[in-house]
């Protein structure tokens, strides 16, 4: 259905089709390999009963839509995928990737279409760039492959709390301006051990200035494409990389080395916040790793509650653990060689590559330590601190502390009164630990020399820092499980009080206060908490 936009309202364009070659639309759709073409038009297929569960009042007028006009009817036709807008032209974007290390061929948007973007200028007066509006879970494209193109409530609600969080914990990230439940049920076999169940559809309008990832070079580099591969190129540097590009149109080889290490520059910023944050993402392929370095693709992702370095959420990858919590800088720099892989054969040399990759390594520590000092209300350098920062995560290991609350207990806490008896029970207090252990006498003596090395400091300037890089509540598996459950039973009233919490993660306040605790018992062997698949 084709639905006329009002007069006066803001239009959409569709910058990227106009722009890019790609695939006419094609009945029916049927899965297959697209070549050379950047993306095949397609439209959302209708579900049967939609309602709006949630909108993101703020984001949709940083969009130039009222909270009324969102919420109309035509608008939540549109956001189910049932009708669209006359200057819609929905695509499914066609790109490859690196799966757990492998190369997977071709991928695709398989179950997200691209609506249109918004108007560039409009978007600008608002602070964005451009804004990409996709829907995710809206039906079958060419790029399925043997699935249905859809989603289901638990995976769609946990994408839009965290990903809102995200933004609001100060990380780039894809946003969510909607959530819809479909009225249809989907299958899923969700631990993939042959008993499926039917669970809700839904569908999250994700927002971003691009949805474009390292994937989408790499399969037309694999392909040979050459000309593809400059089109994505061009079309990045020219809508997202302004200095890239007119550095490119001087020199091509000079504007694609700067690219790739601002790309770099970027992801080494995004994992960093993940590092501070205990947020791990869990499935690292080269498909899911934005090309403008923010959180994208939210699956079977946890946050850190103990402080496990190892740990990871996700069953797909128990064998390897490759996506583990301490891995993610290193699989970072991995996806980034693959991305220098794919810009290879225009750059057609590889020193000046290997120049920007090696630089990654240094580069995280000196952008590491230097979140670390600010968490720590540090605010002069010291030769010790790498070592200094190392034995406390080591303890933090050891004695298996809530990374998030132990944080927030040093920042809350006047850093005289560390060294007291009761200030070792507070930390007691936040251990996962079943059994005691000698190692508290060892964190006792680095809070010693932690309060000498704070001495010298403004407590003030310390505290300003401190509070603004530890949170006090972080969207974990265990409280979205808890939304899921609650929302299952009608309760949206919690979700949305759970949204406005989020919405200021490093304020103290009554609102927050839900949400502020550790993981209860019964997470750890509950599905969705300690243990998620990628079915979702
Ligand atoms: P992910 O690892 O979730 O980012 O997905 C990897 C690939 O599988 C992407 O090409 C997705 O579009 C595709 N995919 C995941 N779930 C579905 C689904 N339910 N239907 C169709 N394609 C899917
Ligand atoms: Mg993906």
């Amino acid at each position: 259905m084709r639905l006329q936009q009002r007069a006066t309202e803001l239009r959409f364009s569709s910058d990227f089709v106009d722009s890019l070659p790609g695939e006419a639309p094609r009945e029916p759709v049927e899965a297959r390999q697209v070549t050379g073409q950047c993306y095949a038009e397609v439209s959302p297929t209708p579900v049967s009963a939609p309602s709006l569960l949630v909108a993101n009042v703020k984001l949709a007028e940083a969009l130039g839509f009222s909270e009324a006009r969102i919420r109309e009817e035509d608008f939540v036709q549109v956001l189910a995928g049932n009708a669209l807008f006359e200057s819609m032209r929905p695509y499914a974007m066609c790109y490859g990737g690196h799966q757990f290390g492998q190369w997977a061929g071709q991928l695709g948007d398989g179950r997200a279409i691209n609506l249109a973007e918004r108007d560039f200028a409009v978007a600008q007066d608002h602070g964005l760039t451009q804004a990409t509006l996709q829907l995710k879970g809206a039906g079958p494209t060419p790029f399925s492959r043997f699935a249905d193109g859809r989603a289901v409530l638990r995976s769609s609600l946990r994408e839009y709390v965290c990903s809102e969080a995200m933004h609001a914990l100060g990380v780039p990230t894809t946003r969510a301006l909607s959530l819809v439940l479909t009225g249809d049920h989907v299958e899923r076999d969700m631990f993939y051990d042959g008993r499926p169940a039917y669970e809700p559809g839904a569908i999250v309008c994700r927002v971003s200035p691009s949805f474009i990832r390292f994937g989408n070079f790499e399969l037309p580099a694999s392909r040979g494409d050459l000309p593809l591969l400059t089109r994505w190129v061009e079309f990045t540097l020219s809508r997202y990389y302004p200095v890239q590009w007119q550095l490119y149109r001087v020199d091509p080889v000079e504007g694609l080395l700067s690219f790739l290490a601002e790309v770099q520059s970027r992801s080494l910023d995004l994992v960093v916040h993940w590092m501070r944050l205990g947020f791990v993402h869990a499935v690292l392929n080269t498909d899911n790793m934005s090309i403008l370095g923010e959180t994208i693709d939210y699956g079977p992702f946890g946050w850190i509650d103990d402080f496990a370095p190892d740990w990871t959420p996700n069953t797909t990858d128990r064998q390897h653990r490759r996506y583990r919590f301490g891995q993610q800088p290193a699989v970072v720099h991995w996806n980034l060689f693959q991305l220098a892989n794919a810009l290879f054969p225009l750059v057609r040399e590889a020193e000046p590559l290997e120049a920007i990759l090696s630089g990654f390594e240094p580069e995280y520590e000196r952008r590491w330590l230097a979140m670390m000092r600010k968490r720590l209300g540090l605010t002069d350098e010291a030769a010790s601190d790498l070592a200094f920062f190392n034995e406390l995560e080591s303890l933090m290991s050891d004695l298996s502390l809530d990374m998030t609350l132990f944080y927030r207990l040093l920042t809350e806490t006047p850093v005289t009164e560390m060294t007291r008896p009761n200030f070792i029970e507070a930390c007691r207090a936040l251990s996962y630990r079943t059994t005691d252990s000698d190692q508290w006498d060892a964190l006792q003596s680095w809070l010693g020399r932690y309060q000498q090395r704070r001495a010298s400091g403004d407590p003030q300037k310390s505290v300003a820092s401190m509070s603004a890089a530890n949170p006090c509540i972080v969207p974990r598996n265990f409280i979205l499980q808890e939304l899921v459950d609650k929302v299952g039973e009608g309760d949206v009233d919690s979700l949305n009080q759970a949204l406005r919490a989020f919405e200021r993660p490093y304020d103290n306040g009554d609102e927050q206060r839900p949400f502020k605790r550790m993981r209860p018992d019964w997470a750890l062997d509950r599905p969705g908490c300690s243990s998620l698949s990628c079915s979702s």
